[in-house]
């Protein structure tokens, strides 16, 4: 299942690609995600590349997110910089955001003729192992 995106999600993707267009600089930092709670709040990141395996904006703004007190995470994107626009997450990040927000919804960009819309985390990884149901006290 797939929504088009409301003004509330084209906003979230108008945060993240002003955070792209005016905080990414170099090599270091060319992803920016935008992350919007329950409550409404907007949270906005950045990646933090390095060779060892630097955590991607998604993964920063998991933290900075938490650090503001918003732990429930409604709809995140990530707009890359030099106008590459909205880009979907990698592997390791739609892992992560599963276990964290098993109902997050996340903004992803055009493809066979869609536009930009927004598909539940659980539809970007079919068949997935879920880290809960493996916890020894999950029972
Ligand atoms: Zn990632």
């Amino acid at each position: 299942m797939t929504t088009q995106i409301h003004s509330a999600d084209r906003e979230l993707v108008e945060a993240a690609a002003e955070v792209a267009r005016t905080r990414c600089r170099g090599d270091n930092h060319t992803m920016a995600a935008a992350g919007r709670g329950r409550d409404g709040r907007i949270v906005t990141a950045v990646n933090a590349y390095h060779f060892t395996g630097g955590p991607c904006a998604e993964l920063v703004l998991v933290g900075a997110a938490a650090a503001q007190g918003i732990h429930e995470l409604e709809t995140i994107v990530a707009v890359g910089d030099r106008d590459r626009g909205v880009v979907p997450p990698c592997g390791r990040c739609r892992q992560v955001l599963l276990d964290y927000f098993p109902g997050l919804e996340v903004i992803v960009g055009e493809e066979e003729g869609e536009g930009v819309r927004a598909v539940p985390i659980a539809e970007l990884l079919p068949v997935s192992y879920v880290w809960a149901d493996h916890q020894v006290d999950a029972q």
